[in-house]
This record gives structure tokens, C-alpha cells and sequence, in this order.
């Protein structure tokens, strides 16, 4: 494995972190604050992000998480990943760089599995303009974790009046992520009930409007529901036609799986920039900062802190870099183990290390007088989207433990 990155990646991430540094850190709360105040239907980004993605659209530090040449930058998950660390820094940033999720992971399965109409309505305008949209899988009277258990249905309506199929979808939905505003919801129903576990929902496209399809309330997380918001959303006898389908029928498990794979390596390398930041402002404030006729650098419990995140900062990355580099060179499902160990790690690292600086902060490490809190609160959601902690542990025990399993003996 080699660490050096190539001339192209070296001069992206330059650019990229000089664009963050320059244009997005300087109005990142104000940023925040226009995101609650301005988003609403029909308006998925305020001014201020907008001009921000024009900027950075024609600097082309755009799409580039797509591998595929023709809709993005044809990069690596290697690549891209040094690239996630950078745009990690400000939690803005990946939506100035059209790089955040939940869209991500929806222009990967559109582009992926989309039909010519699919990718002309939806993909094409989330690629090229300001438009949003949200994935609705996780549900309030369901475990999560276990998708095979979702409950709500979509039923194919064969006799329908308009002349063609359409799917008639019922169900409750939660944290429906970024709903407000979006155009677009893609959400994994149970078509085929009495299927196997992993082969009894689908993926189907429902624009945002349809009749039936109803945003609840946004849930508060941490005291916050603002802006896109993560949704409670209903659909009642939603009907669109047949061809919304995406990808085969059944299979809404596996494209699920599909969709998390690259954006876990990109959640995590976003969280290592992020707790590169945090350990940056931990590192200033401690020589800034004295108490008991020293500064803070000179205690040893801040020196502890210090040398733990940076051992844990640095042993994250090689892991994730490993992981990508594996997915790279060996496909994604060749790398699940090392994807569900860099889930576990990086996000705990992350809250470690942003807790540490909060803490060498004081009263305003708790204050939103500094990025810190933000970057916490977006850190602990990252221990249980995309698969809580102890769903990756599970399976990363019941992998090694396989190999280990005493096998029968072998009649002679
Ligand atoms: C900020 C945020 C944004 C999100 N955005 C989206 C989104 O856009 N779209 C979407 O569909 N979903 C989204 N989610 C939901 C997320 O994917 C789910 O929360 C996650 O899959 C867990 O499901 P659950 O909340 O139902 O928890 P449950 O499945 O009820 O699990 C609860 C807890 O049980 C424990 N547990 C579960 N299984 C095991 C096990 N086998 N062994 C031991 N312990 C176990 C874990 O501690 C787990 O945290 C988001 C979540 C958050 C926090």
C-alpha cells in the first residue's frame, strides 16, 4: 500500500482545504442558522449555501465522490477518502461541495441502478443543480438495525386506472433525513411478504408531494429541529407508477447494503478531519489558556489528552485507509469486516476526541461559540446511523468466530 497520493489528489486536497478554510469556516454558524431559518418545501438550501456551491461548482470541487467517470471524478475510494478528510473539517462542507448525505448514497444507487427516466428526472438535477433528497428505510415501530424486519408495504396495483401498475405504498417512517426541502425520497417498502428475509422489500422513487406522502413533524435531536430535519413521514396510500421501481424487485436489502459500504468510508474520513480540527483547537487553547500558574499545555492530564487523540486520531486513519484501499483493489464485499471495524472506530474516536476538546475548552467547549458542540453532536449520531456500534461488533465476532468454527470430523 502506498500512502503518497497521486499529483491529482494532492493538488484536490490543497484546493479543497484552502476553499473550506477561505470561503466555508469563516460563515459555517452562520450558515447553521440560515439552514433552519430558510430551508422549507420547495427550498432545499439557503442563499448562502447556494452561492457557496456555485462557487466551489466552478472551481470543480464538485460530485467528486462518484467513481464513475461519466457523473463524477472517476476517483478511488482511496482517493476520495483523503479528500472526505479535508471537506470533514466543517460540517458544512460537504454540502458546499455536493458531497453530503443522505444524496450521496441516493446518486450512487440512482446512477447504479436508475433507468434512463429515473436518471434524467432525479440523478441530473442532483448532480448538476441545488436540489435534495432524503432516504426513508428506518421506521419508529421497527428495529432499524434489522431491516429484514421493516413493516411497511407497497402493494403492486395491477388494475390501476391510469393504464399502467402503479405501487400503492403504506407505512411510518422516522429520521427520514433531510425531508424538508427534498424532492425526492427513496424508500425501502416490503413488496414480496412472504419472500425470504433478505428478499422481501424494495427500493421505489416517491417525489416529495405526492398525494398520501406526509411529513409528520421533524423529530428533535439534542434539542434541535431545524433546517432539513430528520423526519417523521407517513405514506398513506401513496400511488406512483410501476416504473419507480429501483433496481429488481426484492432486492431493497441488498442495494441498502450496497449504498452504506462507500458511504461508511466517507463518514469516517469526514470524522477524522473533523476530530483533526477539534484536536487542532484542543492543542491551541492549551497554550492559550492558564490556570494554576501554568498554561494547560504543562498539565499532564491535558498532555494525556492530547497524546491519546493523537494516537487515536492517526490509528483510525490507517484503518480506514486500509479499508478503502481494500474495497478498492478487492470490492466492497471482500471488505466488510475492515467497513464494520472502521465504523466502530472512527466514530468513537471521533466522540473522544471532541470531548476532549470540549473539555480543555471549559464552559466554552459547551458553548456554540465554538464549532466543538456541533461536531460532537454530529459525531455520537455517527455511533448509530449507517449501523449502530454494536451491530458492527456483532458481526465483525461472528466473522472471525466462523473461521474458527471446530469443523466435523471427516468420515474416512
Ligand atoms: C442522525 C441520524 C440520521 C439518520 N438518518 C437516517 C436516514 O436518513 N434514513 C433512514 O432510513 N434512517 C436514518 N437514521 C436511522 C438509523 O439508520 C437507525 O437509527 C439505525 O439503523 C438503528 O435503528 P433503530 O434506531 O431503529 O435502533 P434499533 O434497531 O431499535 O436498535 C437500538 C439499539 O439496540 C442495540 N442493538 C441492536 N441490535 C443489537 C445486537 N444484535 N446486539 C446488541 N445490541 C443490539 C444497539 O445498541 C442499538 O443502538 C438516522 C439516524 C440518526 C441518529
Amino acid at each position: 500500500m502506498d500512502f503518497a497520493p497521486s499529483d491529482r489528489v494532492s493538488e484536490l486536497r490543497e484546493r479543497i482545504r484552502a476553499f473550506t478554510s477561505e470561503h466555508v469556516m469563516p460563515v459555517e454558524q452562520e450558515a447553521v442558522r440560515a439552514l433552519d431559518e430558510e430551508v422549507r418545501p420547495g427550498v432545499p438550501y439557503p442563499e448562502l449555501i447556494v452561492g457557496l456551491r456555485e462557487r466551489a461548482k466552478a472551481e470543480g470541487l464538485w460530485n467528486l465522490f462518484l467513481p464513475d467517470e461519466e457523473h463524477g471524478a472517476g476517483l478511488t475510494n482511496w482517493e476520495y477518502g483523503m479528500l472526505c478528510e479535508d471537506m470533514g473539517r466543517s460540517p458544512v462542507a460537504p454540502m458546499v461541495f455536493n458531497c453530503s448525505a443522505p444524496d450521496t448514497g441516493n446518486m450512487e444507487i440512482l446512477a447504479e441502478y436508475g433507468t434512463p427516466e429515473m436518471k434524467q428526472r432525479w440523478l441530473e438535477p442532483l448532480l448538476n443543480y441545488h436540489v435534495r433528497s432524503c432516504f426513508s428505510m428506518t421506521e419508529p415501530d421497527t428495529a432499524g438495525s434489522d431491516p429484514t424486519g421493516l413493516a411497511a408495504r407497497a402493494d403492486l396495483d395491477t388494475r390501476s386506472d391510469t393504464g399502467g401498475g402503479e405501487w400503492v405504498i403504506n407505512g411510518r417512517k422516522w429520521f427520514t433525513s433531510g425531508y424538508n426541502g427534498a424532492e425526492l425520497a427513496i424508500v425501502m417498502a416490503v413488496t414480496d411478504p412472504d419472500a425470504a428475509p433478505h428478499k422481501r422489500a424494495s427500493m421505489i422513487c416517491v417525489p416529495v408531494g405526492t398525494p398520501g406522502f406526509t411529513g409528520v413533524r421533524p423529530v428533535s435531536v439534542m434539542g434541535h429541529d431545524g433546517g432539513p430535519g430528520h423526519w417523521e413521514v407517513t405514506y398513506e396510500d401513496v400511488r406512483v407508477p410501476e416504473d419507480h421501481l429501483l433496481g429488481p424487485r426484492g432486492e431493497g436489502f441488498s442495494i441498502a447494503q450496497a449504498r452504506l459500504g462507500p458511504g461508511r468510508i466517507h463518514h469516517c474520513m469526514r470524522a477524522i478531519g473533523s476530530a483533526e480540527r477539534a484536536f487542532e483547537m484542543m492543542c491551541e487553547r492549551a497554550h492559550a489558556r492558564e490556570a494554576f500558574g501554568g498554561k494547560l499545555a504543562e498539565k499532564q492530564f491535558v498532555q494525556d489528552f492530547i497524546a491519546k487523540s493523537r494516537i487515536e486520531i492517526d490509528g483510525a486513519r490507517l484503518m480506514v485507509l486500509h479499508a478503502a484501499w481494500k474495497m478498492d483493489t478487492e470490492g466492497k464485499r471482500a471488505a466488510r469486516q475492515e467497513i464494520s471495524m472502521i465504523k466502530v472506530v472512527a466514530a468513537q474516536m471521533h466522540q473522544d476526541v471532541c470531548d476532549r476538546a470540549m473539555q480543555v475548552h471549559g464552559a466554552l467547549g459547551m458553548s456554540d461559540d465554538t464549532p466543538l458542540a456541533l461536531m460532537w453532536r454530529q459525531g455520537r449520531w455517527l455511533r448509530i446511523a449507517d449501523g449502530p456500534d454494536e451491530v458492527h461488533k456483532m458481526v465483525i465476532a461472528l466473522r472471525e468466530l466462523n473461521r474458527f468454527k471446530p469443523r466435523e470430523p471427516v468420515e474416512a
